[in-house]
């Protein structure tokens, strides 16, 4: 689990637990990571080509929600 940004526009904000949703390939430069957090990845399934990273991230992100649920109850 890491912290970090949030890039989708209708949150583009910090997140508690974020995963890298995709890599956008630039011609020069490095490529550029997109990171999601779990509700915006949710969001994005159906709009968005999910890949296999995207898969993982999602599936990963559940797995960690389920956690924390399981702790709060
Ligand atoms: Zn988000």
């Amino acid at each position: 689990m890491r912290a970090g940004h949030c890039w989708w526009r209708w949150h583009r904000g910090h997140a508690d637990d974020v995963e890298t949703i995709t890599v956008i390939e630039r011609g020069t430069g490095p490529a550029a990571e997109v990171c999601a957090c779990l509700p915006c990845a949710r969001r994005l399934a159906g709009q968005f080509p999910h890949g296999q990273l995207a898969k993982a991230a999602v599936a990963a992100m559940e797995k960690r929600a389920a956690v924390r649920e399981a702790h709060r109850a």
